[in-house]
């Protein structure tokens, strides 16, 4: 097997970052290792074993490393561990200090500062831990923490605090008493499987935790969280898919940020979990210079669409700490979402949330579309700014009016 990274040999990065150039699907190509084996390259876990996971090899592959970057790269194991696969390193631009995939992956300095209002745990989930790796915030769902392990981190990874054990939380999930706890509570119809990454169980594993779950009564379907086709999109093997459409209804949400991530490799990987008749949808976060642009965002939701995934939730960053120079402000999230409604397909358009601090849950913001609500009317805006007024019905009373000239509309 060869191994060998080639220094010398990296392929030009996209010379152009417009809109224009973003819809369109490139493959991450082979850069620094062209001399490896294309079995090997393909290899989900060759990639995990040559994973770029500290300072010095970061330093050699980019020596464009910033000062700050070098600073935090050198302490990331203290916070969230540094790993970057191969394939995704290979979309990083060295030459822009900039690059939002950069800033995604490669640690900086100012994670260690920390502002009063951030949290280790901002959405309150170990408050509402009823026993260990299992979060029961909501009524009728759960999440179940599957591994603190993934196939590369994020910096400003909400569960921070314990994925990758950087900061000793030692997280050891019990699947026994957490599926022992949903055997005991009817009213959860829903799980969640998270982490850390899901996808990084060999098939064995979590085919057999599918089956356990699955077996409960009162579940009526599954859902996994993975950031895996976008981090390592080999690992998302036809395997893979034959085990995982035994277990409809079963969703996936995943985890892309900007379009650059969607590349030809994950947009296989992502219809080949389509074709496995998996309903996909997307999370991303809003980050400061990484997708906080309306045109980017834009060009960001089209293309999930043409990958056969249904944007699903925009999250503004949460308050975690160490965070601060990835957060973008909410007025800047709002301006993002006005540049979708109505400008794209309702597909298109997800819903932008703030997970409230300290575990309130999501909450939905949007734009102002009401301009104002009396007992009698409702005076609204479209996406143009057009204003119109909408009658108010009592409860209970049918609005006679608006229903009279519907119809004359469907006569005409
Ligand atoms: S893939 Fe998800 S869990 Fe893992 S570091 Fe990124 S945000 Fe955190």
């Amino acid at each position: 097997m060869q191994t060998e990274i080639a220094t010398d040999t990296k392929e030009d990065p996209d010379p152009s970052h417009g809109p224009d150039s973003l819809k369109e699907f490139r493959s991450a190509g082979r850069g620094f290792w062209n001399q490896v084996d294309e079995a090997s390259w393909n290899d989900w876990r060759w990639q995990l074993q040559h994973r770029i996971t500290n300072v010095q090899q970061l330093q050699r592959l980019m020596p464009t490393l910033t000062p700050e970057e070098h600073a935090g790269a050198t302490l990331a194991n203290h916070k969230l561990a540094l790993a970057i696969t191969p394939y995704f390193f290979n979309l990083i631009d060295p030459a822009d200090e900039n690059c939002p995939i950069r800033s995604q992956v490669i640690p900086r300095v100012q994670e260690t500062h920390t502002a009063p209002w951030e949290m280790s745990d901002p959405c309150g989930e170990d408050s509402h831990s009823p026993v260990p790796g299992l979060v029961h915030r909501y009524p009728d769902r759960v999440l179940f923490l599957v591994t603190d392990r993934c196939a590369a981190y994020c910096r400003y990874c909400t569960r921070s605090r314990l994925v990758s054990n950087a900061t000793g939380y030692d997280f050891h999930p019990e699947f026994d008493r957490q599926i022992d706890y949903i055997r005991r509570h009817p009213e959860v119809r829903d799980v969640l499987l998270s982490g850390g990454d899901p996808l990084l169980l060999n098939d064995e594993r979590l085919e057999a935790l599918l089956t356990r779950l699955s077996a409960i009564s009162h579940i009526e379907f599954l859902r996994i969280g993975t950031r895996i086709p976008i981090f390592l999109p080999q690992r998302i093997t036809p395997q893979l898919c034959e085990m995982l459409r035994k277990f409809h209804p079963l969703f996936i949400s995943i985890h892309s940020n900007h379009p650059r991530e969607l590349t030809t490799e994950a947009r296989e990987a992502l219809g080949r979990l389509a074709d496995a008749g998996i309903p996909l949808g997307n999370q991303s976060v809003l980050l400061r210079h990484v997708n906080d642009d309306p045109e980017v965002m834009k060009v960001h939701v089209q293309k999930l669409l043409r990958c056969r995934v249904r944007p699903y939730y925009i999250y503004q960053c949460d308050l975690i700490a160490g965070s601060a120079h990835l957060r973008t402000s909410v007025r800047q999230g709002l301006e993002v979402m006005e540049n979708l409604r109505g400008h794209t397909s309702g597909y298109a358009v997800p819903q932008y949330v703030i997970d409230a601090p300290g575990g309130g849950g999501k909450v939905p913001i949007n734009p102002d579309y009401i301009l104002s609500r009396t007992a009698d009317q409702v005076v609204i805006r479209n996406y143009e700014g057009q204003v119109f007024e909408y009658p108010e019905a009592a409860d209970g009373a049918p609005l006679v009016k608006a229903r009279a000239s519907f119809e004359a509309s469907l006569v005409g």
